[in-house]
């Protein structure tokens, strides 16, 4: 039994596919977590459905309109719960003094601001939100160094790479022993379609992933592996590495979620099957295991795992996103900012999916890369960029056609 009372936790994101993965692991541990906190942008049916279900002290809403739907759905349902709405709201949610765990769950740049006030505050940051690490890698393993924040990678290669560290390793110090990491990518559902065909794939398509449910602009950027390219950069921040220590290579089953190897030769892999429950309770339980609701990994029914090195014609993402972290500065932010302009843009069918690494391309030929050690150094080069993509949108020769 444990005699601990439960830790209060804020779910920032709590509608999303990270979000509800992480709502069905909390639930299965009352004796560990209070929800205090759930914040969405505007699906107000599903946050209404959760608060009801878990109780949380406050509910915020990203849009104004969507928080004032929702607080008249929960007025007499749950009275006692807090509607709250905007940006402040979900920065206060990240750091208040009753929670202990933030997950922050946001997609995109839009969860920069309420994910680095989880580390200025010194909490539990389990983060899936991949993106405020690459915009701002170095400020962001600087609040978590300052607040002796606890920094658990929520992405499952990210995770995996984690539980296959040194023991007592902390995340933003140099691994002892560690000579490189791989990893792993399924290649997303266009691994194996002639490249001449990409230029008409649909958002449906994209969003079509083989393995893991996911949101759609993960799945897009999968798809594009611009999510591997991200999560080069996301490494490179975590464990402190340079691009030439770090390879991303293919394995369509997503069972071994990635690898560390070490100078003596050996090589350690964390395995398990696609279900982001698993690295969401690594993150809730640790130091501990805990339960997480997954199937058990079947390896004999799994028969064989394959690998291969990506085609780098068929991903130019990846390339772009190595080079960037190279670049180093706010280059990051501004590969970031483009991409997610231009898959939005690819979701809205006014872009191809083969425009997305050009438009991606010609922001960063565009944008001057500068020191990134300021918010508003990081912030300035995400609003040029964003102008930038949206000026090669416009002018773009090629749009999504059929449905
Ligand atoms: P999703 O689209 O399913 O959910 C996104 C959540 O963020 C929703 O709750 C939405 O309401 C909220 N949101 C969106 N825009 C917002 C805004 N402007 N302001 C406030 N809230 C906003 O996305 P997801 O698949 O859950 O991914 C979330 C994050 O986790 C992403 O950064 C993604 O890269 C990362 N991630 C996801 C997976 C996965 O399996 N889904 C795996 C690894 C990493
Ligand atoms: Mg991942």
């Amino acid at each position: 039994m444990r005699d601990k009372q439960p830790a209060g936790i804020t779910i920032l994101g709590a509608t999303g596919s990270i979000g509800i993965s992480t709502l069905d692991v909390v639930s299965r541990h009352p004796d560990r977590f209070r929800v205090v906190a759930l914040t969405a942008h505007r699906d107000v049916e599903t946050l209404a459905a959760q608060c009801r279900q878990f109780l949380p002290r406050y509910a915020v809403m990203a849009d104004p309109a969507a928080a004032e739907q929702l607080e008249h759905r929960l007025r007499d349902a749950v009275p006692d719960v807090r509607v709250l709405a905007g940006i402040d709201a979900l920065v206060e949610m990240a750091g208040l003094p009753e929670v202990d765990y933030v997950m922050a769950a946001i997609v995109g740049a839009a969860g920069l601001l309420p994910s680095l006030e989880a580390a200025r505050k010194g909490k539990h940051v389990l983060l899936a939100n991949k993106e405020a690490l690459v915009m701002s890698g170095a400020l962001f393993m600087q609040a978590v160094r300052d607040n002796n924040a606890v920094l658990l990678p929520i992405d499952s290669e990210h995770n995996a790479l984690l539980q296959c560290m040194p023991d007592g390793y902390t995340p933003g110090t140099v691994p002892p022993g560690v000579c490189s990491i791989t990893l792993t990518a399924s290649g997303g559902p266009f691994r194996e379609m002639p490249v001449s065909k990409l230029a008409s794939v649909t958002p449906e398509q994209a969003c079509a992933h083989p393995n893991w449910n996911m949101g759609r602009k993960i799945s897009v950027d999968s798809a594009t592996m611009m999510n591997k390219g991200l999560e080069v950069i996301e490494a490179g921040w975590l464990f402190d590495l340079q691009a030439e220590n770090i390879r991303a290579i293919l394995h369509p089953q997503s069972i071994l979620h990635s690898m560390v190897e070490y100078t003596d030769g050996s090589v350690l892999a964390q395995l398990g099957n696609p279900d982001m429950r698993i690295p969401i309770s690594h993150a809730l339980g640790w130091p501990d295991r805990i339960v997480s609701g997954a199937e058990p990994l079947d390896m004999a029914a799994i028969g064989q795992l394959q690998f291969s090195a990506p085609d780098l014609e068929r991903f130019p993402c990846l390339a772009l996103a190595f080079d960037a972290w190279r670049a180093g500065g706010t280059a990051p932010a501004i590969l970031n900012a483009a991409n997610e302009v231009a898959v939005q843009a690819f979701l809205e069918r006014q872009l191809a999916f083969t425009e997305i690494p050009r438009a991606i391309d010609y922001v960063m030929d565009h944008c001057d890369i500068q020191d990134a050690g300021s918010l508003d150094a990081v912030l300035g080069a995400d609003a040029r960029a964003r102008e930038w993509a949206k000026g090669y949108i416009k002018s773009a020769p090629g749009r999504v056609v059929g449905t």
